[in-house]
């Protein structure tokens, strides 16, 4: 059904560079806007989980990802004041592939594919309106009709904002710290380490064979802060923030001499994903907190699941109710389970934290099989399977 089909995509982040590729290997003609002049990605990891490097396979992109980056070995959770561990999931299974990459890395490789399956990216296109039943996108203040549209703008989606009126992004009490320190350390394992205090975590792992270090220190806020990649910072500022976290957490802030913040805002997930003529993916259909490492991988499982449904179903309708239907449950399901995270990482000293610790550190020690079980249907879902 798509040989030939016209599709425009919004946004040239992971989900829109995705689904086009997605959709250009099928046969559609893909065009991307992208209101940035330049693709150029900040300093920042990403975890690629199994399910979205399932996507990634499928998209025959997996090798490009192999050799950008290196297969992680266990994710970590570790007590803020002396660093004990607490937790540790194993991530070696052969078949549940799991990669710590560099954002700039991801966006090539995806680039690059939506490149050669023929989709053309078009760079310095602003939109600020859609009109989902008419087809039509003012671009860089013109009127543009499509016969198709994708919105993949993320937080801010014009698409989203048509599709459902009214809601604004929310503060969601959290603040991020980013840095990407200097590390020169190709010792250190790949594998991503989690320091819990009350109100705070601090996420660490290597980048790029150990050339870098990437740092996300969180910290539970009243007051709003600026959303977005780029906003500077003190950087003695997340230092402050965790000076009674282990001497181990306080070097690493140390050294991070560039520092940006990034206030955390969602929406809820959003009601309508798709009606007329535009349908949205990734952020702009349900930004998550990043505490279970999922908006980009949500975002490559709607590219999958988007294309594959608009080239199997036989009006544009069908589709988007098809894959609405697939992907709002998983979605809800796994921002749920970030919140849970948020909850679970920031608890006080007292007897709550103490008991949740204590299981954790039971589990992985007596029954470290059951631990990996738990997050198979999260990591063992794979939707090019479906
Ligand atoms: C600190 C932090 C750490 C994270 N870590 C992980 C992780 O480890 N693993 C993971 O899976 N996810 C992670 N995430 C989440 C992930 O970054 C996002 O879910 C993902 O980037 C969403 O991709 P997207 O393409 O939907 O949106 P975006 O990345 O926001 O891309 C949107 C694109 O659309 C363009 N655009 C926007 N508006 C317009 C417009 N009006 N006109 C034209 N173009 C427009 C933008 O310039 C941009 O290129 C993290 C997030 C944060 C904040």
């Amino acid at each position: 059904m798509l040989n030939g089909q016209e599709i425009t995509v919004l946004g040239a982040g992971i989900a829109g560079l995705a689904v086009a590729t997605a959709l250009a290997q099928r046969g559609a003609q893909v065009r991307v806007l992208e209101q940035a002049d330049a693709i150029r990605e900040v300093g920042a990891g990403l975890q690629v989980t199994p399910n979205g490097v399932a996507v990634l396979r499928a998209l025959g992109l997996e090798g490009a990802l192999q050799a950008a980056a290196p297969l992680a070995r266990a994710v970590q959770l570790r007590d803020f004041r002396r660093g004990d561990p607490v937790f540790r999931l194993d991530l070696t299974r052969p078949d549940r592939p799991y990669h710590l990459t560099h954002r700039a890395d991801l966006i090539n490789i995806l680039r690059q594919g939506a490149s050669e399956a023929g989709a053309r990216i078009e760079l310095g296109q602003h939109v600020t309106g859609v009109d989902p039943e008419a087809g039509q996108m003012q671009v860089n203040g013109h009127t543009e009709t499509a016969p198709l549209i994708i919105g993949a703008g993320g937080l801010h989606s014009p698409t989203r904002a048509a599709l459902n009126p009214g809601g604004q992004p929310f503060f969601t009490g959290q603040v991020a710290w980013r840095s990407t320190i200097p590390w020169d350390d190709p010792t250190t394992p790949p594998e991503a380490t989690v320091h819990m205090g009350p109100g705070r975590h601090l996420v660490t792992y290597p980048l790029r064979g150990g050339a870098l270090l990437n740092v996300v220190a969180v910290e539970e806020r009243d007051a709003w802060a600026a959303e977005g990649w780029h906003h500077r910072d003190d950087p003695q500022a997340p230092w402050r923030a965790f000076v009674d976290f282990c001497p181990e957490v306080r070097d690493i802030l140390y050294r991070a001499e560039e520092v940006f913040l990034w206030g955390l805002f969602r929406h809820p997930v959003a009601r309508n994903w798709g009606q007329g003529r535009a349908v949205i993916l990734g952020d702009a259909a349900h930004p998550t907190l990043p505490f279970l490492a999922q908006g980009a991988n949500m975002a490559l499982e709607d590219a999958w699941v988007l294309a594959e449904c608009l080239d199997t179903h036989a009006t544009t309708e069908a589709a988007f109710a098809a894959y609405q239907a697939r992907r709002r449950p998983r979605a809800a399901r796994v921002i749920d389970a970030a919140s849970r995270n948020a909850r679970n990482y920031h608890l006080h000293p007292g007897p709550t934290r103490a008991a949740a610790h204590l299981a954790l550190k039971l589990g992985t020690r007596l029954a470290p099989g059951l631990a990996a079980r738990q997050f198979e249907w999260l990591y063992g879902h794979d939707v090019t399977r479906h």
